[in-house]
């Protein structure tokens, strides 16, 4: 069998049967690596960029793409309910890069971390033959952690940010009308990542899963509906799409509701909450972040089902698979 035919997801399953955790650590399957350190956790992630097939060097400036690798991976700290502290860095260069685009991408990289606060410890650095390829590995902790596993049949399923600007950043890109949407391009070259959002809503007992959005709502909910061993139903009228997506959609004939459960890179976090604590919860995140939580539908007990206005929905689902 070729790996194509396998799949990433089956691949993993495949890793996680092949090595156990030892007691108190969780390791392969959720956002981070977890284990218990003083009186909280520390968290490990890491996430990688490869020429061609996570970008094209004529579509994101060096700049963004070192921000981009540094967002990716604290989103994922910012899953777990996590800060950032600790990276290291890993390359591998073809001999022909022009040093000018490294000198900015390693800007980024620090625009980032600057912002973050984390410190860049380390890493490796080798040469390839033709493309690029990036590494991130973060380090960080947290005082409360919120795992995929832990959802329950009636929770209201949240996200805490628009879907689908990334996806049409990036397809904007490609077909060179990026002009006219900054907003779209700038959630795909330089997403926003909530990791103040999450240590808080770690902190609360009435969240009990969390993760975040990068593959795409549709394909990152069936992880966490797996891990809990549950299922969905979604609501499409309540997923929050922005203006821009909704004017780039009606110019360009896309179909937004497509494109927020599908599009991937949203970075930002999906999670569940008890429904009869969720209004409370969303009305204080409001007053602390002055951003929404968004309610999309609830926690069932099996399948992943799509409702718009009560009917029943089928979606076509083109979801980024890396085989
Ligand atoms: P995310 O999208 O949150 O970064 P992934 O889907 O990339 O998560 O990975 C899912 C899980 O599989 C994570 O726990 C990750 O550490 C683990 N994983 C992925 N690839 C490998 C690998 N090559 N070796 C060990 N663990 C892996
Ligand atoms: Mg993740």
């Amino acid at each position: 069998m070729k790996l194509k035919e396998w799949g990433e997801e089956n691949f993993i399953d495949f890793l996680k049967s092949q090595f156990s955790s030892p007691s108190q650590e969780i390791g392969i399957g959720d956002d981070c690596a977890v284990l218990p350190y003083k009186d909280g956790y520390q968290l490990i992630t890491t996430d990688a960029m490869v020429e061609d097939i996570h970008f094209i060097k004529d579509h994101i400036s060096p700049e963004n793409l070192g921000f981009k690798i540094v967002a990716a991976n604290v989103s994922d700290i910012a899953a777990m309910g996590g800060k950032p502290e600790h990276a290291f860095l890993t390359l591998a260069l073809p001999k022909t890069l022009d040093t000018l685009w490294l000198k900015n991408f390693v800007k980024g990289i620090k625009i980032a971390c600057e912002r973050f606060e984390i410190n860049l410890l380390g890493g490796d650095t080798v040469g390839s033959k033709k493309s690029i390829f990036i590494n991130l590995a973060l380090i960080g902790s947290a005082r409360n952690i919120k795992l995929r596993n832990a959802a329950k049949v009636d929770d209201v399923i949240f996200v805490t940010s628009f879907l689908g600007d990334s996806l049409a950043g990036l397809q904007l890109l490609k077909i060179a009308s990026a002009m006219r949407f900054p907003q779209l391009v700038e959630a795909h070259a330089t997403p926003e990542v909530y990791p103040e959002q999450g240590q808080w809503l770690a902190s609360k007992t009435d969240v009990h899963a969390m993760m975040d959005i990068s593959d795409g709502l549709d394909s990152d909910l069936k992880k966490l509906l797996k891990a809990s061993n549950c299922g969905a139903s979604i609501n499409l009228e309540k997923l929050p799409i922005s203006n821009s997506l909704k004017k780039a959609c009606r110019m360009m004939d896309w179909n937004p509701i497509e494109m927020a459960v599908t599009g991937g890179e949203d970075y930002c976090l999906l999670g569940t909450a008890s429904a009869n604590e969720f209004s409370r919860l969303a009305k204080e995140f409001e007053r602390k972040f002055a951003s929404q939580v968004h309610p999309i539908g609830q926690v069932t007990r099996q399948g992943l089902e799509y409702v718009e206005n009560g009917q029943h929905q089928n979606i076509k689902v083109k979801t980024f698979n890396h085989f």
